[in-house]
Order: C-alpha cells, then sequence, then structure tokens
C-alpha cells in the first residue's frame, strides 16, 4: 500500500470470518454513550418523526418561530438539535468527539449552515472549511474534512457550467471563483494531510462538480486521494461513469476516492425529470438501487490493490455487511486505511458502534453550525426519516430493545 492515513495501527487481523446481519442487533454495543435519559429522548424523538403531519406541522411552526425571533432555539437545542447535531461551533464538537473515539469511532465535522446565496456566505464557508481541514490535522480522531458544492457558490453558476451554456463575464468571474476556492482547499487538503470528501447534490448542477474534481485528481491525487467525490449510486449511470473514472484515473498514474451514497434527492429528481420531460436519472426502482450501490462497492473492493479509497456512507445494513464481508473475503485488515464506513450523528448507532467494536473504520458524520442554519439539514433529515419508514421503524424498534435491556420499561 502507498499511502497511509492517521489511522490506528492494525490491529485486528481479519479471519476470513462472514458476519451476518445480527452483527448490527447488539443495541448494549449501539446505544453504550447513551444515558438512559438520552435513551428515552430518542425514543420519543422518533416516535414523533415517524408522524407525518407532524413533522409538517413542526416543520411550519419552528420556521415561523424561528423567522420572528420567538425563543425557541432552547426548545430545538434540547431535543432535534441535540440529537442530530455535535454543537454551534467546531470547538463545541470536541467532547462528542473525543467520546466517540473512546468507542473507537471516528468523526467528520460538517459544517451544516445551508442556504448560502452571497459571495460574503461562499467565502465564509471557504474560510470554515480551509479552518476545518488545520482543525482535522492536529487530531487523529478527525480523519477527513467535507464540503458541499453549493457552500463555494451559487448553485445557478454550477447549473449553467453543467449545462455547457454561455456565461457573462459576471458569470464567468463567479465561476472561476468557486474553481479557485476549491483548489485553494485542495492545496490546505495536502499540505495538512487530511482528504477532503465534496458532497453530491442534484444531477443538473453535479456535471460542473464533477469535472472540476476530476482535473484536481490529477494534480492533487498522485500519492494518495486528497480529492474524494461523492457518486449517488440511485442514479442510472454512475455505475459506468465510476469504472469510466477508475480507467482514466489509471492511466493518467493517480489515486481514486469515492464516497459512496445512495442519493438524497430522488422525489425533486423524479418531478423535474416529469415536469421538463425528459427520463428520470434516478433507477425505477430500490432494488435497481440497492443493486448499483453494492455493485460499485465491489468494483472498488475488486480494485482495492490500487489503492481505490472507499467511503461507505449509507445506513443499509446489507451494504455495510457486504464490504464488512468482502474487507474479510479478501484478508485485509479491518482497519485497512482505503475502507471506511459512514452514518450520519444520531441515526444507526446499531450500524457505527458495532462496526467499530469489530475494529472497522467506523465514522460519524457530525453536523454542527448556529441552530437556525442548520434547520435545513434538521427538517430534512426529520422529513427523510418519515419517508424512509424502515429506517425509523428499525430505530424505535432497537430503542425499544435496549429501553427493555436497560429495564427502562
Ligand atoms: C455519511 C453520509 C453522507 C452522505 N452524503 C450525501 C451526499 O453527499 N449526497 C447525497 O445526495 N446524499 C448523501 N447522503 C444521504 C444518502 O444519499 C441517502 O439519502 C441516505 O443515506 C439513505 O440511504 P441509505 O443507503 O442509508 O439507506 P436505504 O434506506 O437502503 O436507502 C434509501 C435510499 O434508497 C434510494 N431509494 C429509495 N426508494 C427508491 C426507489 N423507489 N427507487 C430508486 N431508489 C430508491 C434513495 O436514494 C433513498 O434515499 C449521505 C448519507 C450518509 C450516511
Amino acid at each position: 500500500m502507498s499511502f497511509l492515513y492517521r489511522a490506528r495501527p492494525p490491529n485486528f487481523e481479519t479471519k476470513n470470518i462472514m458476519f451476518d446481519i445480527s452483527i448490527f442487533q447488539d443495541t448494549e454495543t449501539a446505544f453504550a454513550l447513551k444515558t438512559d435519559a438520552e435513551i428515552e429522548r430518542a425514543y420519543w424523538l422518533f416516535s414523533l418523526i415517524q408522524n407525518q403531519p407532524l413533522v409538517k406541522l413542526g416543520k411550519a411552526v419552528a420556521n415561523f418561530a424561528l423567522k420572528h425571533h420567538f425563543p425557541v432555539e432552547g426548545i430545538i437545542r434540547t431535543t432535534v438539535f441535540d440529537h442530530f447535531c455535535g454543537g454551534v461551533t467546531e470547538e463545541d464538537t470536541l467532547p462528542v468527539v473525543d467520546k466517540l473515539f473512546s468507542k473507537g469511532v471516528y468523526s467528520i465535522l460538517d459544517y451544516s449552515v445551508e442556504g448560502a446565496e452571497t459571495e460574503e456566505d461562499f467565502a465564509r464557508a471557504f474560510n470554515k472549511t480551509k479552518h476545518l481541514i488545520e482543525f482535522a490535522s492536529k487530531r487523529k480522531e478527525i480523519p477527513f474534512a467535507v464540503f458541499k458544492p453549493t457552500g463555494m457558490g451559487a448553485f445557478a453558476i454550477y447549473e449553467k457550467v453543467s449545462a455547457g451554456a454561455d456565461l457573462s463575464p459576471e458569470e464567468q468571474t463567479k465561476w472561476e471563483k468557486i474553481r479557485s476556492r476549491y483548489y485553494n482547499l485542495f492545496v490546505a487538503a495536502r499540505e495538512h494531510d487530511v482528504p477532503v470528501m465534496v458532497d453530491a447534490e442534484e444531477t443538473w448542477m453535479q456535471k460542473a462538480v464533477d469535472d472540476l474534481l476530476e482535473d484536481l485528481m490529477y494534480e492533487f491525487n498522485r500519492n494518495k486521494p486528497y480529492v474524494i467525490n461523492t457518486l449517488q449510486m440511485y442514479r442510472k449511470d454512475r455505475l459506468d461513469y465510476l469504472k469510466e473514472l477508475f480507467d482514466r484515473t489509471q492511466s493518467k498514474g493517480v489515486k481514486l476516492g469515492i464516497k459512496f451514497v445512495r442519493g438524497a434527492y430522488m422525489e425533486k429528481e423524479r418531478e423535474r425529470a416529469e415536469e421538463m420531460g425528459y427520463p428520470s436519472p434516478i433507477c425505477d426502482t430500490k432494488e435497481d438501487t440497492d443493486r448499483n450501490y453494492n455493485a460499485a462497492l465491489r468494483f472498488m473492493m475488486d480494485n482495492i490493490d490500487k489503492d481505490v479509497l472507499i467511503y461507505n456512507g449509507s445506513h443499509n445494513e446489507e451494504s455495510n455487511l457486504l464490504l464488512a464481508n468482502l474487507t474479510e473475503e479478501k484478508g485485509l485488515q479491518r482497519n485497512d486505511p482505503r475502507i471506511w464506513f459512514g452514518q450520519l450523528y444520531g441515526m444507526s448507532d446499531n450500524i457505527t458502534f458495532n462496526l467499530a467494536k469489530l475494529g472497522f473504520n467506523a465514522s460519524k458524520y457530525i453536523p454542527f453550525g448556529p441552530v437556525k442554519d442548520v434547520m435545513p439539514y434538521l427538517i430534512r433529515r426529520a422529513e427523510e426519516n418519515t419517508s424512509i419508514a424502515g429506517q425509523t421503524n428499525r430505530e424505535l424498534r432497537l430503542l425499544e430493545m435496549e429501553r427493555k435491556r436497560r429495564k427502562l420499561m
């Protein structure tokens, strides 16, 4: 292996064990960091989230109250914010980071302020991300930095560039600014030895990001994948794209690093495609998405000797199990620095903590930011958990098991 991360020394030899799904049922491990009161709060929260009309009402009330400066921040903080977020500043998240690491779980700090629109907003997000790269470089518990494309520039510019449209001189300047922000962030990433993952967003703005990141891979990924793009495997075209990108990076002698996710904008994507009369870019069924996702993991693992980096961003037990078993099957160290697992803070602790206990590189995305600025993130989490009913049922079932085990009910 030609690159090393600031990971723990190898501690768990794989033994060609084939795990089964029951590894994710150990609730004592999953919730070891949670006090009884936190278990009760989580149970209450997921029960509320399950109720669609209530989530709609909650969203409207919270938005109204925050907009009119009603003193609701305290309530939001002690309920949904503290469950899903690490704090307001990066410093606030450190107790959470330390606690997670005491159970072998890594942290990835996600500055989740959304709705940036002005050049000042973009400059602020750029400075924050640059600072987070330095911040991470001093802490072995934080192996990556991350940013969202629309934090660094306007959606409309990405959209125009993706469509190959002509840019006005003013737009051209804005696009150059975006490019230079990315470039400078990866200079910092290499200098501080902290790889950076870039989130994926809507298909109609994503091509600009993909092309820009591919160019940056050629410059920065010679020894190690500092530039890590995200592929949403709910897209019909992503498996082919992955294979082509792999071939191109191989022929240029650079390392490929990919964060895999299923994709968060399904309804929006389908609605737009229908409205505008083009074929939906999203797989027709969940099974197709799952097949694509798992095929991508297999493809990467088949090429692990080329030092590809895999970040598996998923709450799906089957996909996490698959990657764990492929690691075993290939006789790799469980904490091989090329293979990472990640879930969002406040969700799927049964996956993260049980993988960490077995010695895999398990991590949490920890969102942080001012309460009112992370509201769009929190609302998405609530809505997602309402729509992915299966996942909320699973959270509730596991919390119930743990409440019984602790004799709380
Ligand atoms: C660490 C981390 C980072 C993330 N970063 C990003 C990111 O950068 N960009 C982004 O878009 N999302 C991101 N996500 C969210 C992710 O894309 C998913 O929305 C979320 O994780 C649910 O998928 P799953 O694999 O966890 O679980 P599952 O419950 O197995 O899958 C649900 C997902 O399957 C797909 N799906 C559901 N129904 C259908 C259907 N009928 N047809 C086709 N597909 C269907 C959708 O993508 C849906 O979100 C991230 C998630 C994590 C955990």
